[in-house]
């Protein structure tokens, strides 16, 4: 429970209200983590909030999260500089199941902040690229200044990734695809016999999204999802994260669809 001091090493401004944090403990080893896990991040006062990490867990003793400024606690991690010291609990909660989804096609479907929690995957995906058939990124913004790390969609292309990105709206100098990321998965070129998906954004979003890869065949329990609700302790004790039966930051935050479409069909739970 006690928080490790953890300093900024590096920032970038990913978007008007995000930013990307690298930090390296203050003391010690790194962090090792699995794609899909989530620290408690704090600065000072303002509160501890969860935050997926979003560096390559193949570099554990850099420690990277990506942060949307939201509310007390993210605006205060996000205005921290070179040298600020955040504090950092975990890692935390379980991983995407890029080991079970060898030999199959990989469809990775992400809508705004959600590429941040799969980004891990990605590059754990493109360091093993020779274990998977097809790898696509699927990815949806509200507009072409809000993408996340837009620089890095080319590198990853160069290494597996077919990638299809789309924007709720765009002016003329965007020649990509406008429109909501369900309809890339109606589009895309990957086998469903065997696809494992990856889901991550606003529930709606996930929801469609889930809805789409069924109709091409992909089914609930080989498509999965990464859950957000309001977490205090991080490690089971406060039950604030409670999704029916299940804590999110103990047994999520990465469901199988199958297991989650249930309690998420009961509104407001
Ligand atoms: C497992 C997990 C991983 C997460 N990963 C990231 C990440 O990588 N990057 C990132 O920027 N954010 C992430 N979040 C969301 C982040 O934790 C919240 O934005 C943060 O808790 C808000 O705290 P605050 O004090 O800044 O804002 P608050 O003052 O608490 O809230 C400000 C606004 O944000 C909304 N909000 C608060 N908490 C959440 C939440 N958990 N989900 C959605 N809306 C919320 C509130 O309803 C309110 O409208 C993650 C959440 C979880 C549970």
């Amino acid at each position: 429970m006690i928080p490790v001091p953890f300093a900024v090493v590096a920032k970038r401004r990913d978007t008007t209200d995000t930013w990307t944090l690298e930090l390296e403990a203050e003391a010690g080893d790194g962090l090792a983590f699995e794609p899909g896990q989530f620290t408690m991040l704090s600065r000072g006062g303002a509160g501890e909030v969860p935050i997926s990490i979003s560096g390559d867990p193949d570099e554990p003793s850099r420690l990277v999260h990506t942060v949307r400024a939201v509310g007390l606690a993210t605006r205060a991690i996000c205005a921290a500089e070179r040298g600020d010291v955040l504090g950092v609990r975990g890692p935390f909660g379980n991983a995407w199941p890029v080991d079970a989804a060898e030999g199959a096609d990989v469809v990775v479907v992400c809508g705004g902040i959600g590429l941040a929690p799969l980004r891990p995957a990605i590059l754990t995906l493109l360091a093993r690229r020779e274990r998977y058939g097809r790898v696509l990124l699927l990815y949806g913004g509200r507009s072409p200044t809000q993408l996340l790390y837009p620089g890095e969609l080319d590198a990853w292309a160069a290494r597996g990734l077919e990638d299809a990105v789309t924007v709720d709206s765009a002016g003329p100098e965007w020649l990509g695809h406008v429109g909501v990321v369900p309809r890339l998965i109606r589009r895309a070129a990957f086998d469903a016999n065997s696809a494992v998906a990856l889901v991550c954004g606003p529930e709606v979003m996930m929801r469609f999204a889930a809805a789409a890869l069924a109709e091409r065949g992909v089914p609930a329990v080989r498509t999965y999802a990464s859950m957000e609700r309001n977490m205090q302790c991080g490690i089971g004790l406060c039950g604030h994260c409670q999704l029916g039966p299940t804590l999110i930051c103990r047994d999520g935050p990465v469901y199988r669809w199958d297991a989650l479409a249930p309690w998420l069909a009961i509104r407001e739970l």
